[in-house]
C-alpha cells in the first residue's frame, strides 16, 4: 500500500497549473505603467463621460475599491460606453516602452513543464502588448482576459440608451452616514469577484486545488484563497491573510517554490526511464 501511495505521488504532482495576473505581477509596479493607466482612466472619465473634474479621483477610487475595476464600477452606476473604445483610450496610450524583455523570467517559465495561464482584468490587446514587450510570447498556454468573461456583444449602446442614462450618485451614497441603500450591481465580471473567478477557472478548465495563483493585489489573493487556490502575493515581502506565500519579485519564484522544479525533474526522469524501457523492448 505504501508503495502504491508513493507511486501515485510520483505520477501526479501536487500542482498542475500556474495562474498569473499580468500587470504589476509579471513586471514591477515601479515600471510606472499602473500610474499612467490611472491617469488615462481619469482622462476618460473627464473627456468621454463628462464627469466633473474635481470629483474624478474620489469616484475612481471608490469604484475601483468596490467593483474591482473603475470600468466595472462606471457601468454599475449607470455609464454606458463601448468597451473597446474604453480600452483603446486607457491602454492605447500607455508607455509600453517602459517594459523591457525579461529573459530571466522567460527562462524560468520555459524551464517548467507545467500548464501556465494568464488571468488579467485587462483586455486582450493590452495583454498581448505586455507579453510582446517583455519577450514572453509562447510562455503561456492561454490568457483569461476582460473579453473572456465579458463577451463583446454586450457592449454596444444606442444613442437613445445613452441619453436615457441615469447615474447613481456614488459620492453622495458614501457621504451619507445613514446610507443603507444597496450599491448597484455591475454587469461586468472581473477579479476579485468570486463568481467571476470561479467562472474564469471553469472556462479554462482549471482545478483550484491543483493551481498556484500569483497576483499583486491583496484582495484578489484573498478571493483566490476563498475559492481554493494556493496563493502567492507578488511584489510584497511579507505575507498577508489569504496569501500562502509572498514574493518580492516574480523572479524569486524558483527560490520560493523549488518543489515545482523538483517535481518537473522527477517526472522527466520517469518519462526518460519509461522511454528507455519502451525502446529496449522494441529493440528486443
Ligand atoms: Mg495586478
Amino acid at each position: 500500500m505504501e508503495f502504491e501511495g508513493q507511486y501515485r505521488l510520483a505520477q501526479s504532482p501536487k500542482y498542475d497549473c500556474l495562474l498569473f495576473d499580468l500587470d504589476d505581477t509579471l513586471y514591477p509596479f515601479s515600471s510606472g505603467i499602473s500610474a499612467h493607466c490611472t491617469m488615462n482612466i481619469e482622462d476618460y472619465m473627464l473627456e468621454k463621460l463628462q464627469i466633473e473634474k474635481e470629483n474624478i479621483p474620489d469616484i475612481s477610487n471608490i469604484l475601483y475599491k468596490h467593483y474591482g475595476t473603475t470600468m466595472a464600477g462606471l457601468r454599475a452606476i449607470g455609464y454606458k460606453f463601448d468597451y473597446d473604445e474604453y480600452h483603446s483610450f486607457v491602454h492605447g496610450r500607455l508607455p509600453y516602452d517602459k517594459l523591457k524583455p525579461d529573459l530571466v523570467l522567460r527562462h524560468l517559465l520555459l524551464s517548467l513543464p507545467i500548464r501556465k495561464v494568464i488571468f488579467t482584468n485587462g483586455d486582450k490587446i493590452h495583454a498581448a502588448k505586455v507579453l510582446n514587450r517583455m519577450g514572453l510570447e509562447g510562455c503561456f498556454e492561454g490568457i483569461i482576459c476582460f473579453e473572456t468573461l465579458n463577451p463583446p456583444e454586450d457592449s454596444s449602446f444606442s444613442e437613445d440608451e445613452i441619453a436615457e442614462t441615469e447615474i447613481f450618485d456614488i459620492l453622495g451614497h458614501f457621504s451619507r452616514a445613514d446610507a443603507n441603500v444597496e450599491l448597484p450591481k455591475s454587469p461586468l465580471l472581473c477579479k476579485p469577484s468570486e463568481d467571476a473567478m470561479i467562472q474564469a477557472l471553469k472556462i479554462a478548465n482549471i482545478d483550484p486545488q491543483r493551481t498556484i495563483f500569483f497576483d499583486d493585489s491583496i484582495r484578489n489573493i484573498a478571493a483566490g484563497k476563498r475559492i481554493g487556490l494556493h496563493t502567492v502575493l507578488v511584489g510584497k515581502s511579507s505575507r498577508i491573510k489569504g496569501a500562502d506565500q509572498a514574493l518580492e519579485s516574480i523572479h524569486n519564484i524558483k527560490e520560493a517554490l523549488p518543489e515545482l522544479w523538483e517535481e518537473a525533474e522527477k517526472s522527466e526522469e520517469i518519462l526518460y526511464s519509461g522511454k528507455v524501457s519502451i525502446e529496449t523492448s522494441v529493440t528486443a
